[in-house]
């Protein structure tokens, strides 16, 4: 039995609504991550959006409140889309994983296997225009590409934009001029006024 197969018999990932997955998400064991959260966090946003943003993992105001992106992080991703004129409400937002690691650690390889195929049955079901991937996690979980540093800024596969993650923005404030210009461009592909030799690089 392939190890989607194996998947599905314990519940899988095949659902066809966000609100369907999201329930999935809640009820999930495929980690070791399910058994400790307070809630787990699957993402909000349109059925259908034009920019789907992925972040690492869920932190303790997430947790808590079983949303993407209302602690710290969130601040800055706010106030950047609000800069780059995008409506929070308009876009899907999520991470790769859907349950806080504990003392907010890096997601384990295994972790993120498990937790991949919601990311994919979301994109699936959203059919953004453009997936923005914040910080190395995302980068590295989709892409298998490291080093959002030089990555940023382009646009992957004719879909994925890498750029930084907001915590490393709140970290340096220097890097927020460069998130805030990816969001532009993101915003651009989503609309269709990208340039084309920028649209379509790596
Ligand atoms: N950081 C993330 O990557 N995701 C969240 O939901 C919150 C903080």
């Amino acid at each position: 039995m392939s190890s989607d197969q194996s998947r599905e018999r314990k519940g899988g990932t095949k659902a066809d609504s966000l609100d369907a997955l999201a329930e999935k998400i809640r009820s999930c064991s495929q980690c070791p991550l399910g058994g400790r959260r307070t809630k787990a966090v699957p993402g909000e946003g349109p059925d259908r959006a034009e920019i789907l943003l992925v972040g690492e993992a869920p932190g303790k105001d997430e947790d808590r409140e079983g949303r993407p992106f209302v602690g710290r992080a969130g601040f800055v991703l706010d106030r950047c889309l609000q800069e780059a004129g995008i409506e929070r409400s308009e876009i899907f937002i999520t991470s790769v994983i859907k349950c806080r690691p504990p003392e907010n650690r890096r997601p384990k390889k295994e972790e993120v296997e498990a937790c991949m195929p919601y990311l994919e049955a979301q994109i699936g079901l959203v059919q953004p225009k453009v997936v923005i991937l914040m910080g190395n996690t995302a980068t590295r979980a989709v892409l298998d590409l490291e080093g959002v540093a030089s990555l940023r800024g382009r646009v992957y596969r004719d879909l994925f934009l890498v750029t930084f993650h907001p915590a490393a923005v709140l970290r340096n404030g220097n890097l927020k001029e460069a998130f805030v210009s990816d969001l532009l461009a993101a915003r651009a592909r989503a609309e269709g006024s990208a340039p084309k030799d920028e649209a379509h690089l790596g």
